[in-house]
């Protein structure tokens, strides 16, 4: 079902005469968001063909990828084992609502350290999981592949030829070389990494077919799952005004930093901007009790 882009009506934007919608991704599936959704799209047909009946998966503990497959199992017929990076959270894994929400969509856990973690796309690594959990369809970290690629060049539509830039928030790469390879030549793609990654190039060229895209590396706010005040009191800001609701590891700084670029003059007067809103929803209820253990700003839900 086509969901509609949405106008984004600010003073900024009539002032810098830039016109930007956002493509509502996240309002797809209310538990499999965003481009999760996509890239699990021919991965569960491809596991089905394999007559496969577990899906095994990596993630940390916001991981809405882990969230994303754990429901799309239960919906069809897997068993789902998710490998969850820290063994410090096999103790207290229920006062993660992410976790907690796979758990309840039937995932089984595996805790391991950060370095047993780093092992996750080794052989020997994932023969040693074969033998304790039995054979399984393998989806990689994020569940970036080739057919997650597929999926999310499903993403751009037929009437999204119009805008002049496609931006999207970025954290293995294969949503931004989904956009990518279904952008047309005349528009620019322009990806928001969510985390310090000049690795991230290597990644994305592997999955991207063009040469028409960019990264815009400074608004990662440090690093992974790392926020600021300023970040949060930009998502609330961007919320009331807007009525559409920001994660704060994703979208949140990609919108931040698209609203940065356009106050600096970086887009030309009619620009047309379109932001794919990627999804992420399930991961504020998580974020929100960390930012109240460090006395920070919550996000408004
Ligand atoms: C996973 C995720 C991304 C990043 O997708 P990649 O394909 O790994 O780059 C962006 N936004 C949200 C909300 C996500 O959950």
């Amino acid at each position: 079902m086509p969901i509609e882009n949405q106008n984004v009506t600010l003073p900024i934007l009539a002032k810098k005469q830039i016109s930007l919608a956002i493509k509502r991704e996240d309002l797809r599936h209310p538990q499999i968001s965003g481009n999760k959704y996509r890239k699990l799209k021919y991965n569960l047909e491809e596991a089905k063909a394999k007559k496969e009946h577990s899906l095994l998966t990596f993630g940390g503990a916001f991981s809405n990828h882990i969230v994303a497959t754990a429901y799309a199992g239960k919906l069809h017929g897997f068993k789902t084992i998710g490998i969850i990076r820290g063994d410090e959270l096999s103790d207290n894994w229920k006062a993660n609502p992410t976790l907690l929400r796979a758990a309840k969509n039937g995932m089984q856990f595996k805790f391991v350290s950060r370095d047993d973690y780093r092992n996750k796309e080794n052989h020997d690594f994932l023969n040693r999981l074969k033998a304790e959990f039995g054979n399984f369809y393998h989806l990689p970290e994020g569940g970036t592949n080739t057919l997650a690629v597929k999926g999310c060049e499903e993403i751009l539509e037929y009437g999204d030829a119009d805008f002049d830039i496609i931006c999207c928030s970025v954290g293995t790469g294969g949503t931004l070389a989904g956009i990518i390879n279904s952008a047309k030549p005349s528009q620019e793609v322009l990806g928001f990494p969510a985390l310090k990654g000049e690795f991230l190039m290597e990644d994305i060229r592997k999955f991207a077919v063009r040469e028409n895209w960019g990264l815009q590396l400074d608004y990662h706010f440090g690093g992974y799952a790392k926020v600021t005040s300023a970040l949060i009191h930009f998502i609330n800001d961007f919320h009331d005004k807007t009525h559409i609701p920001l994660d704060a590891i994703y979208t949140g700084k990609m919108i931040f930093g698209i609203m940065d670029l356009i106050k600096n003059n970086h887009f030309q007067p009619k620009t047309k901007i379109l932001a794919i809103h990627t999804g992420g929803l399930q991961g504020i209820e998580g974020m929100n009790l960390r930012l109240k253990m460090k006395n920070l700003p919550e996000i408004h839900v």
